[in-house]
């Protein structure tokens, strides 16, 4: 301990140099965070008593600090503002109007970016390193990222080439390709997972996963579409910068062009909007900006947008064809919906003959009729919906009637209490069964691994299963099964020891899975815990089942009704008979599952479950459940669509997870 402060501070910076490089550039750390901290502690300290010795190049003083683990919040240096949008070339005339206003006589051009559809971030390098990644959050603050963002191997660890600026924040978007997230679609379903709508909304709660080994094999990769601060900075334009960037090894949108002005870029548009089907990544439109830097600096920023750059958004995608016919397709509750049946149309790039008509009060209102030319459209959803119809209906047109009789048992109809829908009654009918078996089966209901839709349609099919109770009697047709073909002797086997753990589901499980109108599986679990016997639910009235906090008056009379229907208490009774549980065992203390004293906020769509049955669920488990998002939030729980709660959660720094995470923590109460 000889030794100065200076040459001190001078040996520990040498040192967390080393395994900057060994950690940023190599990516073999030689000791752990824990240690790494400690070393960058003792320097913080060290100088801090001796002010006078920190040196600008100290990596005490490096932007962002260290990246650090879990998300902490980085207030970006200079604000990511968002852009203004357009929809027609009009109010693309009006904006380059401005522009020539604001720059008085010079002269001008734009550059032209797809406007891509994924999660902002800004990513920083100091020398050539990358030291921070964050995403936009609400602008001013966003969450750091920077261990995450290191998994997607489109994002240098380090610049290469030559005159890369000693500090550069360049942004962009981190987007999940068509391709890569169709395929890991495929993959989850493939293993009975649930399955992301939409690439962005996954991407962004890809990004915010605490384990970042499960991101790389995602396939993300990102894409530059402008700066923050850069210094120094030598290029003088947009398009000079990026062939810049380029050349350091940060990947720029190869579609991105230049224009001489705004009626070239207007003569474009179509072109446009034809091409960006075959781009790896969605887009929903163009962003146009003033190509000149200095002119930008002219132009300036409103508090939201900056005044040189706008984007075009084009119209949702959508293809004009001819209704052909209609077919019906026989829900779990036997509920019949009509699905146009067209001419093929190419739309998103994919051939499509179907698309979703809804209700016949929804066919009824478009006014179609056979042989109508219809427009499709695809906004962001899976399936295409038919929006308008395009042509005049003539004299004798043929209508589409409303089914009189279910066009798969042909039996009767029923037209729905709300006159929406119409319904096959049957209770037998073998599309409602093939639906209800499948439900049965299904992950948050009996949970059979190995009974997916497909193999319950060939059951079905084959004679094998016609209630519920069937599925426990598959083990005395092991044979069967086997001869079947469908499955190998191994697959058989695993499929009835899945079947047979199933057995000791607790009762809300059951309760769940046996289909009851208005039953889903917070209120399942309402009832299991209140009543905690199948016999107890079996014997209630109206009355005591509306005394359980949760449980209306609709609901109340629609389980009455199915207990005393002929084929309710037959399911039952059949289910107890082949040994299947009817009791709910007393959770010790539900009040300590996994959201104990968490008071916990719910946004956007969930996929596998309505937003207040996750409610029900966190309550169950012990969580509070609370309307809005405020300092007193523990943990928000988003869906598709979040909107402005998961910003204020993030700018609050409440922890916010996705429908995953939330399902995996649930689930973690349930053995
Ligand atoms: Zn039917």
């Amino acid at each position: 301990m000889d030794s100065t402060p200076a040459q001190r501070i001078e040996k520990l910076r040498d040192e967390i140099r080393r395994h900057d490089h060994a950690y940023y550039v190599v990516a073999k750390p030689t000791i752990t965070d824990q240690q790494y901290d400690k070393l960058f502690e003792m320097l913080r300290s060290l100088e801090s008593a001796h002010p006078d010795l920190v040196t600008e190049d100290s990596p005490t003083q490096r932007v962002g600090g260290t990246p650090t683990k879990g998300f902490r919040h980085v207030t970006h240096a200079t604000p990511m503002l968002s852009v203004d949008n357009t929809y027609d070339a009009q109010q693309l005339r009006d904006f380059d109007e401005r522009i020539a206003k604001g720059l008085s006589a010079q002269k001008y051009s734009y550059i032209v970016d797809p406007k891509i559809d994924g999660v902002a971030v800004a990513l920083t390098y100091e020398h050539g390193l990358l030291v921070l990644a964050a995403t936009r959050g609400d602008g001013t603050t966003g969450d750091n990222i920077t261990t995450n963002a290191r998994t997607v191997t489109s994002i240098p660890q380090c610049l290469v080439g030559a005159g890369v600026p000693a500090l550069l924040e360049v942004r962009g978007e981190i987007v999940w390709p068509v391709k890569e997230f169709k395929r890991f679609n495929a993959a989850r379903k493939k293993q009975g997972e649930t399955t992301f709508a939409n690439p962005r909304n996954a991407t962004t709660g890809t990004l915010k996963k605490h384990d970042s080994s499960k991101i790389a094999g995602r396939g993300l990769m990102f894409i530059a579409h402008g700066f923050g601060r850069i210094e120094p900075m030598t290029a003088k334009t947009d398009d000079e910068l990026f062939a810049q960037l380029k050349s350091w090894g940060i990947p720029v949108d190869p579609m991105r062009t230049p224009y001489e002005s705004i009626e070239k870029i207007i003569d474009r548009l179509d072109v446009w909007d034809k091409k960006r089907k075959d781009f790896t990544y969605e887009t929903d439109g163009l962003v146009i900006k003033v190509d000149d830097l200095a002119q930008r600096e002219t132009l300036a920023a409103t508090s939201r947008y900056p005044r040189w750059c706008i984007a075009y958004k084009f119209a949702p995608e959508h293809a004009d064809s001819v209704l052909l016919s209609v077919d019906y397709q026989v829900g779990k509750t036997g509920t019949i919906t009509p699905r146009a049946v067209m001419e093929e149309r190419k739309l998103s790039g994919t051939m499509v003959r179907h698309a979703s008509l809804h209700n016949f009060d929804q066919v009824e209102r478009l006014g179609l009729y056979i042989g109508a030319a219809v427009r499709v459209q695809k906004a962001g959803e899976i399936i295409p919906q038919v929006v308008k119809l395009l042509s005049t209906k003539p004299e004798g047109a043929t209508p589409i009637p409303r089914p009189t009789q279910c066009p798969v048992c042909k039996g009767d109809v029923e037209q729905d209490e709300g006159g929406v829908y119409i319904r096959c009654i049957n209770p037998t009918c073998p599309a409602q069964l093939k639906e209800r078996l499948t439900h049965f089966a299904s992950r948050n209901c009996m949970d059979i691994e190995g009974a997916g839709a497909v193999l319950i349609e060939t059951l079905v099919d084959a004679g094998f299963l016609h209630d519920y109770a069937d599925v426990y009697h598959l083990n005395e047709r092991r044979d069967e099964l086997i001869e079947l073909g469908r499955l190998g002797e191994k697959s058989v086997d695993n499929l009835l020891a899945g079947i047979e753990v199933s057995k000791q589901r607790p009762l809300f499980r059951l309760l769940a899975a046996l289909n009851i109108r208005h039953v889903g599986a917070s209120t399942a679990e309402l009832l299991a815990d209140h009543f905690e016997s199948m016999p107890n639910i079996v014997a209630a009235t109206e009355e005591s089942l509306t005394a359980v906090d949760g449980v209306g008056p609709e609901m109340a009379a629609s389980i009455v009704h199915f207990f005393k229907s002929k084929e309710g208490a037959r399911s039952v009774e059949r289910l107890e008979a082949v040994g299947v549980n009817m009791t709910q065992p007393k959770r010790p203390d539900v009040a300590s599952g996994p959201f104990e004293g968490l008071t916990v906020v719910v946004t956007g769509t969930l996929e596998t479950m309505g937003r207040e049955e996750a409610k029900g669920l966190i309550k169950r488990l012990g969580g509070k459940v609370a309307p809005t998002v405020s300092s007193k939030t523990n943990l928000l729980v988003f869906g598709a669509s979040p909107g402005s709660k998961l910003s204020k959660a993030e700018k609050l720094d409440v922890e916010a997870i996705d429908e995953t995470e939330f399902l995996r923590r649930a689930d973690s109460a349930f053995p």
